[in-house]
């Protein structure tokens, strides 16, 4: 290879060999610490995005890394699904035993995920002899991902108008607007899929009265209550499952980007009466649930579901609302969140600032057009949120 490439050479390369869907920001990184990152001209960063929620554990942690290490020297980084693994049972059992769930289906990703719950309840449905209760209810404001399916539940014209027609039997209700919903969920409804705390959308919580309103009317109309959590589960929202706040349970739960600290990984959790609904062939996949990543992710779960972990995502998570809520700035509008995942809200475009965050050794990134949100690492500290106010005010001042 010759020498160490620097931000300006692979920023190049990027240009000439990749297919340009993402607007990158504009450095390499190389290597990470802790809750820091360092990029290939040697420039330090606060990282406040976590891989979008993913690097749960931060960057370099021992213990993930030394699973990891394991898992590779056992010679099995893959399995096929048509085998028994020890680390995928275990893993399942952990996620069972830590939930409303009986049972598990493993994926590679968030969107493959919601894809296989979008197939878990039509099949529930098609087996009470219905295929015709093969609506699945969204709301306003929501991410479900980018595959076809999962995208017909992202309302957002960007995502969808080109990539028409996508699946059917799709109906839009407004989020946190029970009417709505009361509305649009009836008798051929076959799931409502709902983000507990919206994240793309631009950081929205689920009022418990919502969710509890959903519950309600899903058991009234036969259909199941689907929670997407793969951003907010995972202790992100200072809980270990996002609908542990509500005291609602859903039927399925899908969880993905934080749970194998980094390593691909998507999971269905789900009750007894919809696992029973699947036979064996009906849906699979090559990759997921091997005994790498599961192996991983067995570490993530096991250091995140402790009382002391999630109590510091509680106490660092309301000392940051506190602190941002503290800048005096015309700039700001709104700061809203639960746990550590929060959102700023500004009257200006938050591109401008996310840019200025990285001149000031900040990792930042929006959700929307106006909102900053901060889902860093679960083991940032308050000296980190300081760090972060100092520099964040510094910008918005500079910017009136
Ligand atoms: C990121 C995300 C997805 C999609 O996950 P991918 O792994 O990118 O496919 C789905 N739902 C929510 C709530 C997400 O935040």
């Amino acid at each position: 290879m010759g020498e160490i490439p620097n931000n300006q050479q692979i920023i190049e390369q990027e240009h000439l060999y990749l297919a340009q869907t993402y607007k990158r920001a504009p450095f390499a990184l190389m290597h990470g610490e802790g809750v820091r990152l360092f990029d290939a001209d040697g420039k330090t960063y606060l990282d406040w995005v976590a891989g979008i929620a993913v690097n749960a554990l931060g960057y370099g942690d021992p213990e993930l890394t030394q699973a990891i290490k394991q898992g590779v020297t056992s010679g099995l980084i893959h399995v096929s699904n048509l085998y028994h693994t020890a680390p995928q049972v275990e893993l399942a059992r952990m996620l069972v035993e830590s939930s409303f769930a009986d049972r598990v289906f493993f994926t590679n990703s968030g969107t493959e995920a919601n894809e296989g719950a979008i197939k878990f309840a039509r099949k529930a449905a098609y087996e009470k002899g219905r295929p015709d209760k093969h609506q699945i209810v969204c709301f306003s404001g929501a991410f479900h991902g980018r595959t076809m399916g999962s995208l017909a539940l992202t309302p957002r014209e960007k995502y969808q108008q080109p990539f028409q027609p996508l699946m059917p039997g799709v109906v839009l209700a407004e989020f946190n607007d029970l009417d709505s919903a009361a509305a649009a969920i009836g008798d051929r409804t076959a799931a409502v899929i709902i983000e507990p705390v919206q994240g793309e959308g631009g950081i929205h919580v689920a009022t418990d009265e919502f969710l509890r309103g959903l519950r309600d009317l899903c058991d009234r109309h036969d259909a199941l209550l689907i929670f997407d959590e793969i951003q907010c589960g995972m202790g992100r929202t200072g809980t270990l499952w996002a609908y542990e706040h509500s005291g609602v349970s859903p039927d399925v739960l899908t969880a993905a980007k934080p749970l194998a600290g980094g390593l691909p990984i998507g999971a269905i959790l789900m009750t007894e009466a919809v696992a029973a609904a699947m036979h064996p062939g009906e849906h699979g996949t090559t990759f997921a649930g091997g005994p790498l990543v599961t192996r991983a992710a067995q570490v993530v779960l096991k250091r995140v579901n402790q009382p002391g972990f999630l109590q510091n995502v509680r106490e660092v998570g309301a000392y940051l609302v506190e602190r941002l809520s503290e800048i005096n700035s015309p700039l700001v509008k709104d700061v809203r969140g639960r746990g550590l995942m929060v959102g700023l809200e500004l009257t200006i475009d938050a591109a401008a600032v996310i840019e200025a965050g990285y001149e000031h050794g900040l990792i930042l990134v929006n959700a929307g057009p106006n909102v900053i949100r901060f889902v860093p690492p679960l083991i940032v500290e308050k000296k980190h949120v300081d760090e972060l106010v100092d520099k964040l005010t510094a910008i918005l001042a500079g910017m009136v």
